[in-house]
């Protein structure tokens, strides 16, 4: 990880940052992380007594806290999906409608899940996870689908766009493992080798017509049912159980912390809203301009993986 080396920081538990940086070192992640500017010691400070002031704090997660892990978010400068390729999120409406655009979806999703569900969390999430063992948390809210939270261990959580580690039967609802799957698929397809056209270093998947054409779609097992993976795709709404809730934790604060999110879906920055109508502090820890900078009492243009291990939860 690029860090300023005339800067020292000592994290909460003593050890100097210098060890941190040696474990997230990896070329991946210089990859997908947009550059920024070395640690400010007194932003560090601010953001250590907005964090020490919060009783009840919320924290919300976007794609930048997981680029640090290897998974490129959609719209950094540079280094983000929209910025590098043409790819397109898939629409809900296609998925459901039609079936070859669940075929191309699930050969695509199957040659890439090995990589995808191997990435680890890194010391942003960990330092997270932490806070919510030593009861700073009040609730932690994400926008990502890679589950590096659950992973981490926090329980306080809620995925805000669901988990691509769940599979969801779009006609009984039923909701079983993402791995589970993996298996099935494998034995529905035999003879398919597709994984030998191998995986650009996004985790993207290339593959030819014949391949995608001669892929064999699993079925629910109970039912029949078409699958997906349980999150919400572009063109879908967030569950509004599940708004009302978080809506009702972020009352509850008295603080919110953004980590990692431009805040442009609006799933999202209605939290925001919601936090400005109670007079929340509002912080924002995002490399690059938020649609909530006007907003917030402090703003953080650091990488979320060295910034958060040196605050003290305490
Ligand atoms: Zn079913």
């Amino acid at each position: 990880m690029r860090m300023s080396s005339g800067l020292t920081f000592k994290s909460t538990k003593g050890s100097w940052i210098r060890n941190l940086r040696r474990q997230c070192s990896c070329r991946s992640v210089e990859f997908f992380v947009p550059s920024s500017p070395p640690l400010d010691p007194e932003k560090v400070k601010e953001l250590q007594r907005f964090i020490t002031l919060s009783k009840k704090l919320l924290v919300m997660t976007g794609a930048g806290i997981s680029t640090e892990s290897g998974i490129p978010d959609y719209r950094s400068e540079k280094v983000g999906l929209y910025a590098r390729t043409d790819r397109k999120p898939i629409q809900h409406g296609d998925f459901v409608r039609s079936a070859p655009i669940r075929q191309r979806y699930w050969a695509r999703n199957f040659v890439g899940w090995p990589q995808f569900s191997s990435h680890q969390p890194n010391p942003a999430h960990w330092a997270l996870s932490n806070w919510e063992k030593l009861g700073k948390l009040h609730w932690l809210v994400t926008q990502n689908v890679d589950a590096l939270h659950t992973k981490a261990g926090s329980q306080r959580l809620t995925e805000l766009h669901g988990s691509m580690h769940r599979v969801l039967c779009l006609n009984c609802g039923e909701k079983t493992p993402r791995g589970v799957l993996q298996e099935r698929i494998k034995l529905l397809n035999p003879t398919w080798n597709a994984e030998a056209q191998g995986l650009a270093p996004d985790g993207d998947v290339f593959l030819s017509e014949e391949q995608v054409q001669s892929f064999q779609v699993p079925s629910c097992v109970r039912c029949g049912g078409l699958l997906k993976p349980d999150v919400v795709f572009f063109g879908d709404t967030v569950n509004p159980d599940k708004v009302n809730f978080v809506h009702r934790r972020v009352k509850e604060a008295d603080s919110l912390l953004v980590v990692g999110s431009s805040l442009q879906v609006y799933s999202g920055y209605r939290f925001i809203l919601t936090a400005r109508e109670k007079k929340l502090p509002i912080a924002i820890l995002n490399i690059g301009p938020t649609r909530s900078d006007d907003l917030a009492c402090l703003k953080l243009n650091s990488r979320c993986g060295e910034l958060l291990p040196l605050i003290d939860p305490h």
